[in-house]
């Protein structure tokens, strides 16, 4: 069976659903508060171990409640946390103000996300050897994520990688992704390009296949997904359903694309991850919001 090791970001979310936002000075009474399990690197890690795939997570969260709270919730949903370790900063947290109007605004603090370096990527080489698929994002510093995935390529591992949130990337990153999976406007900034319109989209795709990637998958929110390498240039639709919260879209997609990944299946991979994302936009919450295979089996479009 195949084995996934994710690396990267492990937060907490404090969402608060208010009129508006205080402004400078003000102290203004908010409607609601919840605390929700996040971080791009802890949902993906999530979404692959809720269809059942075997994934381990590597990071680093803080010695507080929200640190405990974080791994349990990972472990219940059958990701191995044993690596996980505990920085000396707090818990990585993002703060969420939602506004009545539905703006947000959004405080990420990295905390120990940030305390992941090379000797921590160094102490745990021997379970990046084990896996057959190694999964990142940028929220942990990049040049961690450079060394990691540069080390799954020196061992012969397939490397995938989520570039969010959006920053250029150089070369020796883009040389060790086998699959990098951006939404519109991360592909925009990596390549300083528009992605407006379709036919911008696939230029940008274009252009970061020059840079050196050899596979891109280009999400698009509600329009689905652009599939690009040199042989392939592919759209898949989303399934029309009713988006109550896009939360962990993106997560959910990367989690069923590693779960059905095989050898050169990328195109059935994507129409499997088309159907958890679906299901995930249709409900509440990052984490949460993630279904499960039987969810994903039952699913009717
Ligand atoms: P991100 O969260 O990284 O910005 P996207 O918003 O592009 O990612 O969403 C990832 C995938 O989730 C899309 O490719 C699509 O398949 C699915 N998806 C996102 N929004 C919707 C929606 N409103 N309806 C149906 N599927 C959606």
């Amino acid at each position: 069976m195949k084995k996934v090791v994710v690396v990267g970001s492990i937060n907490m979310d404090l969402v608060t659903r208010c009129k508006r936002a205080p402004k400078g000075g003000e102290t203004l009474f908010g409607e609601e508060f919840f605390q929700v399990p996040g971080g791009k690197g802890a949902n993906q890690a999530v979404a692959i171990g809720k269809l059942g795939t075997e994934v381990t997570m590597l990071g680093k969260v803080g010695k507080d409640s929200f640190g405990k709270d974080l791994i349990n919730s990972m472990k219940e949903s059958g990701v191995d946390a044993r690596y996980i370790e505990e920085g000396e900063k707090s818990t990585g947290i993002a703060k969420i103000i939602v506004e009545e109007n539905g703006q947000n605004r959004i405080l990420v603090v990295a905390g120990a996300n940030s305390e992941v370096d090379k000797a921590y990527i160094d102490r745990y080489l021997d379970v990046i050897k084990e896996c057959d698929i190694v999964v990142a994002q940028l929220e942990i510093p990049v040049e961690i994520v450079a060394y990691a995935l540069a080390k799954a390529k020196e061992f012969g591992k397939m490397t995938i990688l989520n570039p969010a949130p959006a920053r250029e990337l150089d070369d020796e990153i883009i040389k060790n992704s086998d699959l990098i999976i951006p939404n519109e406007s991360e592909l925009a900034l990596i390549t300083g390009m528009p992605t407006e319109t379709e036919e911008e989209i696939k230029k940008a795709g274009e252009k970061l296949l020059d840079m050196g990637v050899s596979n891109l998958i280009v999400t698009l929110g509600s329009k689905g997904s652009l599939h690009l390498n040199r042989e392939v240039c592919e759209f898949h639709s989303a399934y029309k359903v009713k988006a109550i919260d896009t939360t962990a879209a993106g997560d959910s997609f990367i989690g069923g694309l590693v779960r059905e990944l095989k050898d050169n299946n990328v195109g059935e991979a994507i129409e499997f991850a088309t159907k958890v994302s679906a299901i995930a936009v249709t409900r509440k919450g990052a984490q949460t919001s993630i279904p499960t295979i039987e969810e994903v089996e039952n699913f009717e479009g």
